[in-house]
């Protein structure tokens, strides 16, 4: 599984809220990933966040 940041990303942190431990909002002010690893138990959250991205930027692929 993994999760995939779009360009469109306006770097506004709903996704970092759900999961600070996986987002992150760098100071070129757009999301990154920062967990190593993403597992099965990370899906619901990661589902969570692709639905409340306000720019769908995000895309859940695997
Ligand atoms: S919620 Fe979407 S637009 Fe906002 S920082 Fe995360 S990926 Fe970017």
């Amino acid at each position: 599984m993994k999760i995939v940041i779009g360009d469109v990303c306006t770097g506004h942190g709903v996704c970092e809220v759900i999961r600070p431990d996986v987002f992150e909002v760098g100071e070129d002010g757009i999301a990154h990933i920062v967990a190593d690893e993403l597992t099965e138990e990370d899906r619901a959250d990661l589902e969570l966040a692709v639905a409340q991205c306000p720019t769908q930027a995000l895309r859940l692929e695997g």
